[in-house]
């Protein structure tokens, strides 16, 4: 087995189960390891902390798959992706649609697999992954038999590891639009074209948020998608509901995802135009709302554009403060890593005060159970989702 030498010290992280190894922190490297080997992690005692991916590419040279002397053969990755999936199984009565296998927190570092009805979606982005995804579509088709199998590797992320973007069927039949039931709603995503791999998975359980407080309000569901948050407004007794997405296609999804569920005969409607000039408009006209629902992308994807990034939620926070009712209810996410809870609650607090409102959290709820986060790997916590209401 290949073995990785880190330098003095530098075996502080593995130590606390810290699953990453830096290319600074590695003394040597043996001659012609390629991308994705298996390697054995050595501190600078020569002691192995453990095995793990190996990308020369990255800055994170090695992912760990182990912290012990572990065999890391195809039962071991047969055995690991069993586990995940069967640590799921609570979920199935809620959604026939959720991650069955996220990356370090399921002890599979760049794998991600996402179920949707029967068909699977999978992500490797990494070079150790990448490499054996065959093996993993093996696997998982052992396990699940599912009715195809798809690619969604058109992410950026996987540049970082230089391997190229790609997306395509790797088994089964092309699955076209599939219809996902989740809590009771459903809705037609589509795996091959839509955003993430098909549908914010991550956001079921904030989604679910609006049961207390949809009954005859008003609500405003802007950055909608295919219209996830509107779907539960109405179903939970919204008297109107207003979606809001710059994707003509995710509008009209949304649309549709109305009907499919029933909502003909309900107040309801989806408009393709930018947020940020809508959440003004409603303002300057003076229009109240008595649910507000920000779930917008990432607007920073490095550090450098924390500033910019910080205006952008400020801006947007900012108008919905303005534009609920009094004891109207803003539910507002961030799915960066770059900006944390804090910086992120720092922004909602300058903006209560610059529109002169008292705000009570109610609630702050970040990752649902089938994206867990892996306490010792911060990089992991993205999602937050401040359930707040104005006085
Ligand atoms: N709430 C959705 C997920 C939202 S993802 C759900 O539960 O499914 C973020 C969405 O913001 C994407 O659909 C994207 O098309 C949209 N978007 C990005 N920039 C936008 C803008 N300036 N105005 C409106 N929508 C925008």
């Amino acid at each position: 087995m290949a073995e990785i030498l880190l330098k003095l010290s530098e075996d502080r992280h593995l130590k606390v189960r810290y699953p990453w190894v830096f290319n600074n922190q590695v003394k040597s490297i043996p001659n012609g390891l390629k991308a994705g080997d298996i390697v054995n992690v050595l501190n600078s005692k020569r002691k192995l902390m453990g095995k793990g991916f190996f990308s020369p590419h990255s800055a994170i040279m090695v992912r760990m798959l182990s912290f012990e002397d572990a065999e890391v053969n195809e039962n071991f990755f047969y055995n690991r992706i069993l586990s995940s999936i069967k640590r799921r199984h609570n979920l199935i009565e809620k959604t026939n649609a959720l991650r069955l296998v996220y990356s370090e927190a399921d002890e599979l570092p760049t794998l991600v697999v996402d179920k949707y009805d029967d068909f699977i979606v999978i992500q490797t982005l990494g070079a150790g992954t990448d490499i054996r995804k065959g093996l993993f579509v093996d696997i998982l088709c052992q396990i699940l038999k599912p009715r195809g199998v798809y690619e969604r590797n058109d992410v950026p992320v996987r540049a970082f590891e230089g391997l190229p973007s790609n997306k395509c069927l790797l088994r089964g039949s092309a699955p076209g639009l599939l219809t996902i039931k989740e809590n009771n709603l459903r809705f037609l995503v589509d795996i091959e074209n839509g955003q993430k791999t098909g549908f914010y998975l991550d956001q079921r359980d904030n989604r679910d948020i609006l049961k207390d407080f949809s009954h005859n309000a008003e609500v405003l569901d802007c950055f909608c998608y295919t219209g996830g948050f509107s779907m539960y407004a109405l179903h939970y007794g919204a008297s109107h509901v207003m979606g809001i997405d710059a994707s003509q296609e995710s509008i009209m999804l949304a649309r549709k995802n109305a009907l499919l569920n029933n909502f003909a005969n309900r107040n309801f409607e989806f408009k393709m135009a930018n947020a940020f000039d809508e959440l003004k408009q409603f303002d300057l006209a003076g229009k109240k709302f008595d649910v507000v629902i920000l779930d917008p992308p990432s607007f920073i994807r490095k550090k450098e554009d924390l500033v910019s990034a910080s205006r952008g939620y400020k801006e947007i926070n900012l108008r919905a403060m303005k534009i609920l009712k009094p004891g109207g209810i803003l539910i507002t996410c961030c799915c960066s890593y770059h900006i944390s809870l804090e910086i992120f609650k720092n922004i909602l607090i300058s903006c209560a005060s610059n529109v002169k409102r008292s705000v009570r959290i109610l609630d702050i709820k970040n990752h649902p159970q089938d994206h867990p986060l892996l306490l010792q790997l911060k990089e992991s916590y993205y999602l937050k989702c401040f359930l707040l209401q104005a006085v």
